[in-house]
């Protein structure tokens, strides 16, 4: 008998939430195929802090999925969909039968300003660095970071609060830094509560704000901008795509039109390009195959939540709005594994990968009732973790070094230079 076959298109974060969900909720018996012209999965969301000196983004080899999960992957593109028949073609010429695919292939980054540093990750670290470089010798006194849309705004706010934590180390206050955006006041789209602490931290670093105005449609006094792409797509023969080239989806993650197939993240017509919200439409669409295979699986719809971990240079603030007026932020964890990308699966995945235990699904947490006592007790088991990792590293325990280091990790989104450095050397000593 056929097994029944599954394929997923895209190694980013939908594509690989999708993977995992389905495996989870369709159990063994059916096979997963995921296509994607890269070896490795990156996490993209992590490199805004790696031209402030923090470690490289994780990297994970997709094979791990084959390993782990059972999932096989082939090293491709998809070319083409014929829906009617229920077959993919795919770069190399080969034809690919399914009996429901999901399309999780992102969307291009474009730049939009001239004359900017366009940070769309990984490959724009060393332009980033490059601005930072000037600043230090003074010829860049000023710096402006721009954003093209309201959509997902998150990562600005980060490079704007790292540059200013960089320059506060480095002592240069005479640096003016500003952030110009769309939104009617910052990180809008998290609600009251985050717009409150975001428009706090800007203050108290003094990053200056302009609300509601598009870096492009004024004048903009800077000696740098520092900016945030454009998505964009160009449709994909086969499926359907809208006048901006994004494929329609229903809230199951059903592709309009078409039968059995799928798609998430950044290709869909979802106005907010988020990982987060990517790996819930995956979620969504990995229960509505495995409802349509026959298995005992309820066919959620997507409900958004948004949950946003901001990098800050000192604690990370947790950020989480769930649609219905309830906006939380907090400087503990509002979800666990504190995961930078929020995905049921793929959090806890990614933890594991990088040594860090956890639970196997992502969950939600309540905020502290006492914020000022948390933040107390924050700061004290930071620094005693801090303490103890060197100690054990010097002490020549390096296991429990690392994880000393992940519990600082966790409390802070990201390793600082000097931790990341002890991170590199134990690992090296193991
Ligand atoms: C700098 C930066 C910071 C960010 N910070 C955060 C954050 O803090 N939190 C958060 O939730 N989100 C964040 N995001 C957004 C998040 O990374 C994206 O929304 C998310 O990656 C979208 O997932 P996706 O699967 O749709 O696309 P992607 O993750 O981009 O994956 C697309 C995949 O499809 C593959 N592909 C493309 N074409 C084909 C083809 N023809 N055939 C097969 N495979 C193909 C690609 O190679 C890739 O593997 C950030 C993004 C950036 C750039």
């Amino acid at each position: 008998m056929r097994r029944e076959r599954v394929v997923v298109a895209g190694g980013g974060v939908g594509g690989v939430e999708a993977a995992l969900a389905l495996r989870d909720l369709c159990g063994d018996a059916v096979e997963i195929d995921l296509v994607a012209p890269e070896r490795t999965f990156v996490y993209r969301a992590l490199s805004v802090a790696e031209p402030f000196g923090y470690e490289r983004a994780q990297h994970v080899p997709l094979g791990r999925l084959q390993r782990s999960h059972g999932i096989r992957v082939r090293r491709d593109t998809l070319e083409e969909v014929h829906p009617g028949v229920r077959e993919v073609v795919l770069g190399d010429g080969s034809v690919l039968g399914y009996d429901a695919l999901v399309l999780a292939l992102g969307a291009r980054q474009e730049a939009w300003l001239q004359g900017s540093v366009c940070f769309t990750g990984p490959r724009a670290v060393g332009a980033v660095r490059e601005v930072l470089e000037r600043m230090a010798t003074g010829e860049v006194a000023s710096v402006c970071f721009a954003a093209p849309t309201v959509s997902w705004t998150l990562p600005l706010y980060e490079l704007a609060l790292l540059t200013a934590s960089w320059c506060a180390e480095r002592r240069l206050p005479e640096v003016r830094l500003e952030i110009v955006t769309p939104e009617p006041e910052p990180l809008a789209l998290f609600g009251r509560a985050a717009a409150d602490a975001v428009t706090g931290l800007l203050r108290d670093r003094g990053v200056g704000l302009r609300a509601g105005e598009l870096a492009s449609a004024g004048t903009v006094d800077a000696d740098a901008v520092v900016t945030l792409p454009l998505l964009r797509r160009t449709p994909l023969p086969g499926a359907p795509a809208d006048d901006a080239g994004f494929v329609p989806v229903d809230a199951h993650s059903a592709v309009t039109g078409l039968d059995a197939v799928y798609a998430v993240g950044d290709i869909t017509d979802q106005p907010v390009k988020q990982g987060g919200l990517a790996a819930q439409q995956a979620d969504a669409a990995a229960a509505a195959i495995a409802h349509r295979l026959g298995r005992p699986v309820d066919p959620e719809p997507f409900r958004p939540v948004l949950r946003g971990l901001l990098l800050t240079g000192v604690a990370a603030a947790f950020l989480r709005d769930d649609g219905d007026g309830a906006s939380e932020a907090a400087f503990d964890a509002l979800w666990w594994p504190p995961t930078k990308i929020a995905g049921r699966y793929l959090g806890p995945f990614l933890a594991h990968e990088a040594h860090a235990g956890g639970t196997p699904m992502l969950v939600d947490r309540m905020a502290p009732t006492d914020a000022e006592r948390a933040a107390r007790d924050r700061d004290e088991v930071r620094r005693m973790a801090a303490d103890l990792a060197r100690a054990e590293a010097r002490w020549g325990d390096h296991h429990a070094a690392l994880h000393w280091l992940d519990a600082v990790e966790r409390l802070d989104g990201v390793l600082g230079p000097e931790l990341g450095e002890l991170r590199s050397r134990c690992r090296a000593a193991l």
